[in-house]
């Protein structure tokens, strides 16, 4: 069999809804040999992860997933792969983008107090339940309290460009990303590209950046792709020269679109991320796909 790779997953470090350990028991009963967890702007839940990932015989991958302010107002999502998560440099980094959530999540709930919502940043915060609080955590809040009937719903009415309880970005610079990543021993992969907004120009503008500052792959398979825009993300991929990579982005149980183990395979014409030489020791990845199932996995 080949290795199963899960290159995007969120825990409750950010705004995924299961504890570290049971994301990586989940991902071994969904037969993942190699998990990356990428929490938003923070490494906090890597330690428990790799300890779980220890005791069930899966490679833990320790990433992150970046917010950049890139152009005029969006916001690119990049991931960061093989991190060294004691480099000072790298934390230094996230640690000023938290201080930044910290405070847009004031903001967030002082936008909504004028719109007569009170009590947003004591809700989000509650279910943040003392990490990193981002949209999500307002989200679940405004549904809880009947603002809206879904996420999605609750996105789109108060959470996104142009709604009241949005608060534009001031997130790491493109170039200072790829920074952290590349200075703590990692890889730079764009995320979920078929997301942003982007006019086709805009796009190739971006890989044409993050590939001079030395960026690896792009995240062509993701559990937010069509399999039309898996084709086409595939193709770019290619054009320029990327590696490719392959992520669900998976948050928890309560997001029925995006599970994990459920990925189409990355298109042939692609060259997976981790077969660069720089990907970290592949005896080690081989070990763990072939380690036997042998503790109950029950979550
Ligand atoms: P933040 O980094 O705190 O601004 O929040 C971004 C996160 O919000 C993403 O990683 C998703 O988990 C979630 N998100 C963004 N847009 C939507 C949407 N339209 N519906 C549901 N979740 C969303
Ligand atoms: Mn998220
Ligand atoms: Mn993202
Ligand atoms: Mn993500």
């Amino acid at each position: 069999m080949s290795v199963q790779y899960d290159l995007h997953s969120h825990s409750t470090a950010s705004d995924g809804s299961l504890r570290p350990s049971e994301l990586v028991r989940l991902a071994k009963l969904r037969h993942i040999d190699v998990l990356a967890l990428t929490d938003h702007d923070n490494i906090d839940g890597i330690r428990e992860a790799q300890l779980e990932a220890g005791k069930v015989g899966l490679h833990l991958v320790a990433g992150a997933e970046i917010s950049v302010s890139w152009g005029r107002s969006e916001t690119i999502h990049i991931i960061g792969l093989n991190l060294d998560i004691d480099n000072p440099i790298l934390l230094k980094g996230l640690q000023r983008l938290c201080e930044f959530r910290q405070w847009r999540s004031e903001e967030i709930g002082r936008r909504l107090a004028k719109k007569h919502i009170e009590g947003a940043w004591e809700g989000a915060r509650a279910f943040a339940k003392g990490n990193i609080i981002g949209r999500v955590h307002f989200a679940r809040f405004l549904v809880e309290q009947g603002h809206a009937k879904d996420m999605k719903q609750v996105f789109k009415r108060y959470l996104v460009q142009g709604k009241p309880g949005y608060v534009p970005g001031d997130w790491a610079t493109l170039e200072d990303a790829l920074d952290w990543i590349h200075r703590a021993g990692g890889q730079a992969v764009i995320a979920h590209p078929a997301r942003y907004r982007l006019s086709a120009t805009r796009l190739r503008q971006l890989l044409g950046e993050f590939q001079e500052l030395g960026g690896s792959a792009l995240e062509v398979v993701s559990g937010s792709h069509s399999r039309d825009e898996i084709q086409h993300m595939a193709q770019l991929c290619c054009g320029c020269g990327l590696r490719a990579s392959v992520g669900s982005d998976y948050h928890g149980p309560e997001n029925p679109y995006m599970d994990m183990g459920k990925l189409p395979a990355m298109p042939t014409i692609c060259v997976p991320v981790w077969e660069s030489p720089a990907w970290s020791s592949s005896r080690e990845v081989q070990q763990a796909a072939s380690a036997p199932d042998t503790l109950p996995l029950a979550l």
